[in-house]
């Protein structure tokens, strides 16, 4: 969503978070900048400036360096170079997938210091779920002796239709939750705010403010494992939508007449086409025709659920013709959907998670080659295509940038959690 321009007049609180939200984001985008730089950036004073810093400075936040010309201190140089301190807080992100459980604790920008996954059978209530959710962040915590007033907060990327305003997972099909109060029953176990949206959403959030996408006007972010989704974002902010639907490219119908049937009612939508049960169902269809090929003997070998899809792409990267051209035919309906994205969004960046990252080189050729053939006019030419920055861990750092955002980023203040400094800043 665009940054609404104020139109309710502007009380000197607000103008104040308004002032150190500009800052903090010209820290996040350029890194070290000095206080003339800074001015330069947000269009403050350069006594306003000179107030936020020395505020930034005393909770610890930010630290000046060394000037280049003159070692020595240096009061208040308007050319020395300051940077924010990422190790001054933290927070904690969970990513909630399909049967698993991923929970970092990163520093401010977005960097994991620590983590740890958990396993859920889809049986056990959603509830019970997220209290042992509960446990494991208090042990991460605990281990990792944060004190509880680093935590900026929890930030909570989960599968399905998610209402971010109320902290309830509304619908999530492949979990088989329904109206799940995770904000709440999180906030209530653990005394920490807790934040929650979509994971894909996060997953784009996280590339916005600590990846690839920083530069990058309009973005999507697209992601694919038992389903696909994409995050969206425009003017460095996510675009949620009316109804915080947006990004449902995975029920793009791509094939009108004869489609397998959708989870969501429909049929011949991208995800029938492209995720990891369609993978694999197509997989088991070749090993049946060639039960001595490389891909049945790759399978045969693969006891474990989890190691079949990996099991497929080794297949194809021992050069197994007719899984080849399965995956270069997953390719190409993946790029027919971008090309539709392209044409809609006119992005000048789309990044590709899951298992298009970890089958980067088997698919995203015949992606880039369909997009590029199939959007409007040159659109198709000007978006760069790229797997995201975060690879595997690109889930919970989406979570922890939610919370970051939300509860740093975006509240600007000096929250109370990160008020003491950790290390005296030299001003
Ligand atoms: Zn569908």
């Amino acid at each position: 969503m665009l940054r609404r321009t104020t139109l309710s007049g502007s009380n000197p609180t607000r103008m104040k978070s308004q002032n150190m939200r500009a800052v903090l984001m010209a820290f996040l985008r350029h890194g070290e900048l000095s206080r003339a730089r800074l001015a330069e950036l947000t269009g403050l004073s350069s006594t306003t400036i000179t107030n936020l810093v020395a505020e930034m400075a005393a909770a610890g936040l930010v630290t000046e360096l060394a000037s280049p010309q003159n070692g020595s201190r240096s009061v208040g140089r308007p050319r020395t170079p300051l940077r924010l301190r990422p190790e001054a807080g933290h927070a904690v992100g969970v990513h909630v997938s399909v049967g698993h459980i991923r929970i970092a604790l990163t520093d401010l920008c977005g960097r994991i210091v620590a983590d740890r996954a958990l396993r859920h059978d889809l049986t056990t209530p959603a509830e019970t779920v997220l209290a042992e959710t509960a446990r494991q962040i208090e042990a991460l915590l605990a281990a990792h002796a944060a004190p509880p007033d680093s935590i900026v907060g929890v930030g909570v990327g989960a599968s399905g239709l998610v209402n971010p305003q109320s902290g309830v997972n509304v619908l999530a099909p492949n979990l088989g939750w329904r109206n799940v109060a995770i904000r709440d029953l999180l906030e209530q176990r653990l005394g920490l705010p807790v934040v929650v949206d979509n994971n894909v959403r996060a997953m784009a959030l996280a590339e916005a403010r600590f990846g690839a996408g920083r530069d990058a006007e309009v973005m999507a972010f697209i992601y694919a494992r038992i389903g696909v989704g994409a995050g969206i974002i425009v003017g460095q902010q996510l675009f949620r939508g009316s109804g915080a639907g947006a990004g449902e490219i995975g029920h793009i119908t791509i094939l009108p007449d004869g489609g397998e049937p959708c989870r969501c009612g429909n049929h011949g939508c991208l995800e029938t086409l492209v995720s990891e049960p369609a993978i694999l169902r197509l997989a088991a269809e070749v090993a049946a025709q060639a039960p001595d090929g490389l891909l049945a003997q790759h399978l045969r070998q693969a006891t474990a659920e989890e190691t079949r899809l990996a099991a497929v792409f080794a297949a194809a990267r021992a050069g197994d013709a007719p899984t080849l051209a399965m995956l270069e035919e997953r390719g190409h309906y993946t790029g027919i959907a971008l090309a539709n994205l392209v044409n809609v969004l006119n992005p000048n960046l789309i990044l590709l998670g899951g298992l298009f990252s970890q089958a980067a080189d088997l698919l995203l050729p015949a992606i880039e080659t369909t997009l590029r053939a199939r959007a409007f006019a040159d659109l198709g030419e000007a978006v760069q295509l790229r797997t995201t920055s975060f690879g595997a861990q690109a889930g919970m750092i989406g979570a922890a940038a939610l919370a970051l955002d939300t509860l740093f980023y975006s509240a600007g203040r000096v929250p109370h959690s990160v008020q003491t400094p950790v290390l005296q800043a030299t001003v």
